[in-house]
């Protein structure tokens, strides 16, 4: 007889993801019910990431999945068929094992991370429960809230074809309601809007890859300017704070940072930082050196107040979050599933950096799919924040819409942090 939690099968299929371009769906099959996810994919990504698997050769620019979906079928399905799907932390050790790699070379993060969130959104769904509270209970954090959102509304870097060297602009409004936090973040965003085709013209208002504009915006300051407009515009300046993802490794070419048209050494970029921060109401930097850089990292988290956020230099891994704890870098925590390839290994990159006192945001990435999983995942690990891009794109409002849901059946919003 089969048991209503055993895993009695898995399915894969190559989709399409926000930049089109092929990603993997995997339903997971239980005695009663199934689960779904897709597999997200990023553009700037950490040299310290797990990798994804790609075919390689002509079809699809070589980005195809066709391999990672037969990993799925015929080594993984035969390994996961019988197990138990509520038991998260030996699947993902099941997944780790077979793929036998550090970086999941083998098997493909994407493939992975697919195949362990698919497994807990089967639990939830047989346990008839929503997927942040299943979360929270195999991640033993029982305190659920609903994270701040991030927007990041101004796209520049690797995410965009201007020449802004910072990749986000966020803007984090300061409410009580995760849905008054919705109704700033999309009223600045429409506002910006109009100034941006004001002062760029009609087509400067498209879109970048996260939903932001990127119009042929140069410097950092001029964005932050045109950021500081749209607030005050709507009256909303002292109300919203701004964020910034500087994804430094992405400009950083022989020991230098190419940044608004000057190269700068690390020092002069931790001035620049401080002179920014006086100036805007900044209250997060992700990001602010290249990712090899613990010890700068640790001078600007120790000089200034502001949230200093490792991302590329994390890339969600314990053992470099660990390196950082101890080289006193940074106090917060991004967190990706597919930077590791497994949602138990995220759980405990979230477990040891909550330990160390960092705040953690669990993030988006930049091609991504109609997949809504960290809304859900972000309440069940108690992060405070989260970032999904800007309020447009429906890959990018699936995230933020769930959130309202959750907040609708009464779980608190965490208001500010
Ligand atoms: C980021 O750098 O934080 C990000 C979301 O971008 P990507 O997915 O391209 O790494
Ligand atoms: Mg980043």
């Amino acid at each position: 007889m089969i048991r209503k939690y055993e895993i009695v099968g898995l399915e894969a299929r190559q989709i399409f993801d926000s930049r089109g371009n092929p990603t993997i769906e995997c339903t997971v099959t239980v005695g009663k019910g199934k689960g779904t996810a897709m597999a997200p994919s990023g553009a700037s990504t950490g040299k310290y990431e797990a990798v994804e698997l790609r075919d390689g050769g002509k079809a699809y620019d070589g980005k195809g999945v066709n391999q990672a979906v037969r990993n799925i079928d015929t080594i993984i399905a035969p390994t996961l068929t019988g197990m138990d799907v509520r038991e998260q932390e030996e699947i993902d050790r099941e997944l780790i094992q077979l793929d036998g790699t550090e970086n999941k070379g083998n098997l493909g993060a994407n493939t992975t991370t697919v195949v362990s969130l698919a497994c807990c959104r089967a639990a939830a769904n047989a346990k008839e429960v929503e997927l942040y509270e299943h979360i929270s209970h195999i991640s033993h954090q029982w305190e659920h809230k609903v994270p701040v959102p991030f927007f990041n509304v101004i796209n520049g870097g690797a995410h965009a074809g201007n020449k802004l060297a910072v990749q986000e602009f966020m803007i984090v409004p300061k409410t009580t309601k995760f849905k008054q936090s919705m109704k700033i973040g999309v009223e600045v965003y429409h506002t910006l809007e109009k100034l941006v085709e004001k002062k760029y013209g009609k087509s400067a208002s498209n879109v970048g890859d996260e939903g932001g504009f990127a119009p042929m915006i140069n410097k950092t300051e001029d964005a932050l300017k045109m950021l500081m407009k749209a607030l005050k515009t709507r009256g909303y300046d002292k109300k919203v704070f701004i964020s910034m993802d500087v994804a430094a490794s992405e400009f950083y070419k022989g020991r230098q940072y190419h940044i608004d048209g000057k190269k700068l050494n690390k020092e002069k970029m931790i001035k620049y930082y401080e002179d920014l921060i006086k100036k805007y109401p900044i209250i997060n930097i992700e990001d602010p050196f290249q990712e090899e850089d613990f010890k700068a990292f640790a001078k600007l988290t120790e000089e200034t107040d502001v949230q200093i956020t490792g991302d590329d230099l994390f890339v969600t891994n314990v053992d470099r979050i660990k390196q950082g704890i101890q080289a006193r870098a940074c106090n917060a925590l991004l967190l990706k599933v597919n930077q590791i390839g497994t949602l138990s290994e995220s759980i405990q990159a979230a477990r040891m950096a909550q330990h160390a006192g960092y705040k953690v945001m669990v993030s988006h990435r930049s091609g991504e799919t109609s997949d809504p999983f960290i809304a859900d995942l972000a309440v069940g690990i108690g992060a405070e924040q989260i970032k999904s891009g800007a309020p447009c794109r429906s890959e990018r409002l699936v995230k933020y819409n769930r959130l309202l849901e959750i907040e609708k059946h009464g779980i608190k919003y965490i208001g500010w942090f």
